[in-house]
């Protein structure tokens, strides 16, 4: 038998045996904030036993927490994982946007200090990036840090950070050099949210959530040890860290990082009845055909990319991922909606679901995630811009 075979019988075994029944399926995810207390004590053991394997970062090198595993291994673990349904047991901007970025340009330092709390769920990051007036065109930004000897000074203001309220630590985009081309006088830097010099405040969603914040720095510091690449390089760091975010590679897992099957087959049969394993609806039964065959191809289409990249993340073509990943999931809900007729249209802020509501608790939770997935097309970087970014530097069509 292969190593890999081998590999993956091991695999199956350990997971049969390790992962829980309550950790199979939709249910809570970790993302290793100090702020959130997870309940579920299966979601909890899962967490404990991926941890000590190193499978909540399994292709890290196991010096920083990971599970050292090859590519190869890495998506024989997905596999596995997704045929019992299991849900990843961390899901955090540390695990999928600043751990690989510090992986490729942070220093032995920042590597030693700042991975190994990541792949053990002790805490969670926030991202830096939008301010007021400076999104899409993201290199206007205006938010300054100033050297101050073994620190920055950091002042100026964020918008949209999603998870600042819970997050312990952010990645942030900084201008250091006002005088630079725009692009060159930024730097990425790492500063801790619980200090006096950072404030949120809470945007509220037309879901009737606030998953993100303004957040304010008046005299922020930032130690320099945390400067990540070189003063006034940041861009770079910055653009890498984007492309690790719209790869998408989580979804790799049971469909998504929640460990939703994204599939619509189930509730159209539910819906409209089963003809011999058909669903018999015939104008729906074609609708959701097209929508599965969208997905199995984009998986397939993701996939691919992540094994001709040896198990890194791809570059520029990650846009084409954050594109087509977030029309599908727009797409799944819409359809969802759809079928379920006037049962998909809860009020979503004062409706209790199944706890003295009228619509039951997933038909809530459907119609949130409609609402949610809206801006799919907008966070990550509009899907405008991707498409400018596929055009220069996928297809490589002049400006
Ligand atoms: C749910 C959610 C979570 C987010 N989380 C974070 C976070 O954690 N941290 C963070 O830093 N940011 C976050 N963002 C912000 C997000 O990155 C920005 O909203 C996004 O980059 C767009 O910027 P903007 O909102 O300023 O829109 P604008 O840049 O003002 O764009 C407005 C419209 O113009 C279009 N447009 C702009 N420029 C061009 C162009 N050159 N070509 C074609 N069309 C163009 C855009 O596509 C868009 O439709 C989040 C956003 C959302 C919705």
């Amino acid at each position: 038998m292969s190593d890999l075979a081998n590999f993956r019988e091991e695999t199956r075994a350990w997971l049969a045996e390790n992962c829980p029944p309550g950790a199979r399926g939709p249910g809570p995810v970790s993302n290793g904030s100090t702020k959130i207390t997870i309940k579920d004590a299966d979601t909890l053991l899962w967490l404990e036993r991926m941890v000590e394997k190193g499978w909540t970062v399994p292709n890290w090198p196991t010096a920083y927490g990971g599970g050292g595993l090859s590519n190869d291994q890495y998506l024989v673990l997905l596999e596995e994982m997704a045929a019992i349904h299991a849900r990843p047991a961390l899901s955090s901007f540390g695990t999928s946007m600043i751990g690989p970025t510090l992986l490729e340009f942070g220093t032995e330092d920042q590597k030693q200090r700042h991975l190994p709390p990541i792949a053990r769920a002790e805490l969670e990051w926030c991202q830096g990036y939008s301010e007021p007036g400076s999104g899409s065109d993201l290199a206007s930004l205006s938010t300054r840090a100033e050297d101050k000897g073994d620190h920055y000074l950091i002042n100026g203001q964020k918008i949209w950070t999603s998870g600042a309220h819970h997050a312990d630590w952010m990645f942030c985009l900084v201008r250091t050099d006002a005088d630079a081309p725009k692009h060159e006088g930024i730097s990425f830097v790492l500063l801790p949210m619980d200090q006096p010099g950072v404030e949120i405040r809470p945007i509220r969603l037309i879901s009737g959530e606030s998953p993100f914040n303004e957040t304010f720095f008046t005299n922020a510091i930032a130690s320099k040890e945390d400067l990540v690449g070189e003063l006034n390089q940041g861009w770079t760091v910055g653009k890498r860290l984007l492309q690790h975010e719209r790869s998408g590679m989580e979804s790799l897992v049971s469909g998504g990082a929640k460990g939703e099957v994204m599939s619509l087959v189930g509730e159209a049969k539910r819906s409209f009845g089963d003809q011999q394993g058909r669903i018999a609806d015939g104008a729906y039964r074609s609708q959701v055909l097209k929508y599965e065959m969208d997905n199995r191809v984009f998986r397939m289409a993701q996939r691919r990319a992540v094994e001709e990249s040896e198990g890194g993340t791809p570059g520029a073509v990650t846009s084409i991922f954050k594109v087509y990943g977030s029309e599908l999931q727009q797409a799944y809900y819409d359809l969802l909606l759809k079928m379920r007729g006037t049962r998909g249209f809860p009020d979503t802020i004062t409706d209790k679901g199944a706890d003295n509501g009228q619509f039951s608790d997933k038909e809530l939770m459907d119609t949130k995630q409609w609402l949610y997935y809206r801006a799919a097309s907008i966070y990550s970087g509009s899907n405008e811009v991707q498409r400018n970014i596929i055009a220069k530097r996928v297809l490589g069509l002049p400006d």
